[in-house]
C-alpha cells in the first residue's frame, strides 16, 4: 500500500484593540467586532467569566455588562456571570476549570460562542484552557486587565494550568480570537501588580529592542508613579514585540526554544517555591537579574549595562532577591524549563541590551555565586534604603 501522505495549514489572526471603558454604551469597540463575526441563521451566545480581583474592585462591572448587551444585541449574554478567584488560585485549582467546562454544558455554549474572560494573566490563562478543551475549542475573547496580561500573556497564544506542583503543566496553544485592552482596568491595580507587568517589557527589551529598553529607562520614575501615558506606551510597544515574535517564529514551540522566556527559568521555580506568595512577573524580574549577572560573569554583558538593567528594575521598585532562591531546588528550574519543551535545554542569555544569546547548558556553581551576590546588593540597598528614611 501507498504511503498517505497529509498536510495542511490553519490560518489564525485576531487582533488587538486599544480602548477605554470598554462596557460605556457609547463605546463601540467590542459590538463592532461582534457584528463582523455575525453568520446569517445562528445566534451566538456569549458566556463573561470574571476575576474575583476585578469583581471586588469594580462593583458595577456585572450590571455593566448586561446593559451594553441590552443596548447592542448583538449577541446572547448569558445572565449568569461566573466569577473565579482572581490569581494562581485559578490555575492551581482544577475545579475551576470543572466549573466552566460545567457551565458550558448548562448554558449550551457551542463552537460558535463565545467564552469571554476579563482579568488577570492567571485567570486568562486557565479560562482559555476550559474554552479551548470544550467541544474541542470554544472561541475566547480575552479583556486583559493586568499590565502583564495586556502587553504579554493576554495578547499570546497559550493558556495553562498549574498541574502535580509544576507551573503550565497542562494547556494548549489556542489564539484568542479578539483581545481588548482597556486602560480604565489599571486604575484599580495595587502598585505591586501595576510594577509586576513591567518586568516583561524590560525582558523583551533585553533581548529584542536596545531603543525601548533606553526609553524605559528614561520613563522609569513616571512609571514608578504610575503615569498613564507611559504605561499606555510601555504596553502597546511590548505587545507589539510579542506579536512579531510569535508571528515570526514559532508560534506554537514546536522546536526546542523559548527566546520570550528569557529569565524564567529560575521565574517559574521560584513561583512554586514561594508558594505562590510572589506575582509572576515580580519572579520574572529576579530571573531577568540572575541571568543578567550570569551573561556578565561570562564576559557577554559588560559591568555598566548590568548595572543599568539592576538600576532600571531597582528604580522601578523591584526587589532582586528572595529568600526562596537559596533553597537547592531552585536549580530543578533548570531541568523543569527543560522538559515543559523537550528536546536540549535552551536558555537565552545576553550579549549586550537588546541582544539575546542562546545557551545549552549553565553552570550551577556560576548560578549559586549570582544569588549571594543578588543577596548581598539586595542586603546593602535595603540598608542604605533604611539609612536614608532614617531622621537626621
Ligand atoms: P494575576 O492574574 O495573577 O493577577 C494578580 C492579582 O491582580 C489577582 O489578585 C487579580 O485578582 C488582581 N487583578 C486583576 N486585574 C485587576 C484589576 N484591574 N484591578 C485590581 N486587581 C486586579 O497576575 P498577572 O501578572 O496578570 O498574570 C500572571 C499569570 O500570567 C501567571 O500565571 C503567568 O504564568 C501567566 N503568564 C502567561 C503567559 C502566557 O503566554 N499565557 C505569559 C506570561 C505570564
Amino acid at each position: 500500500m501507498n504511503t498517505l501522505h497529509q498536510s495542511f495549514s490553519v490560518r489564525f489572526t485576531y487582533d488587538v484593540y486599544f480602548t477605554e471603558s470598554l462596557f460605556d454604551d457609547s463605546n463601540n469597540t467590542l459590538v463592532s467586532f461582534l457584528q463582523s463575526q455575525q453568520t446569517e441563521g445562528i445566534r451566538k451566545k456569549i458566556l463573561v467569566v470574571l476575576d474575583s480581583g476585578v469583581a471586588d474592585t469594580h462593583p458595577n462591572l456585572s450590571r455593566q455588562i448586561a446593559n451594553y448587551f441590552t443596548h447592542h444585541p448583538v449577541a446572547e449574554l448569558v445572565s449568569e456571570i461566573i466569577t473565579v478567584p482572581g490569581g494562581e488560585q485559578s490555575k492551581n485549582d482544577e475545579s475551576q476549570v470543572d466549573r466552566l467546562v460545567d457551565a458550558v454544558d448548562r448554558h449550551g455554549i457551542d463552537r460558535h460562542s463565545y467564552i469571554v474572560a476579563i482579568g488577570g494573566g492567571s485567570v486568562l490563562d486557565m479560562v482559555g484552557y476550559a474554552a479551548a478543551i470544550s467541544h474541542r475549542g470554544i472561541r475566547h475573547i480575552r479583556i486583559p486587565t493586568t499590565v502583564l496580561s495586556q502587553n504579554d500573556s493576554g495578547i499570546g497564544v497559550k493558556n495553562s494550568i498549574n498541574y502535580r506542583g509544576k507551573k503550565n503543566f497542562l494547556g494548549t496553544f489556542v489564539p484568542p480570537v479578539a483581545v481588548f485592552n482597556d486602560s480604565s482596568f489599571l486604575t484599580t491595580l495595587e502598585d505591586r501588580d501595576w510594577r509586576a507587568g513591567i518586568s516583561e517589557a524590560i525582558k523583551v527589551a533585553l533581548i529584542k529592542d536596545k531603543a525601548f529598553f533606553d526609553w524605559m529607562e528614561t520613563a522609569a520614575t513616571q512609571l514608578a508613579a504610575r503615569d498613564k501615558e507611559a504605561m499606555q506606551y510601555l504596553i502597546h510597544r511590548c505587545a507589539e514585540l510579542h506579536m512579531q515574535h510569535i508571528a515570526g517564529g514559532d508560534p506554537f514551540e514546536m522546536g526546542s526554544s523559548r527566546p520570550l522566556d528569557f529569565g524564567h527559568w529560575s521565574a517559574h521555580k521560584l513561583e512554586q517555591l514561594s508558594d505562590f506568595s510572589i506575582r509572576h512577573g515580580e519572579a520574572v524580574a529576579i530571573g531577568i537579574a540572575m541571568d543578567s549577572l550570569y551573561s556578565r560573569h561570562l564576559g557577554w554583558l559588560s559591568e555598566s549595562d548590568t548595572q543599568r538593567i539592576l538600576n532600571l528594575m531597582e528604580t522601578l521598585g523591584f526587589s532582586l532577591y528572595h529568600p526562596d532562591l537559596e533553597n537547592e531546588a531552585v536549580l530543578k528550574g533548570l531541568s523543569e524549563f527543560r522538559e515543559h519543551l523537550g528536546g536540549r535545554l535552551t536558555i537565552m542569555l545576553l550579549e549586550g541590551i537588546g541582544k539575546g544569546v542562546e545557551v545549552h547548558e549553565m553552570d550551577t556553581d556560576l548560578i549559586q555565586q549570582v544569588i549571594a551576590e543578588l543577596k548581598a546588593s539586595h542586603q546593602s540597598y535595603q540598608s542604605a534604603l533604611s539609612t536614608e528614611s532614617q531622621p537626621a
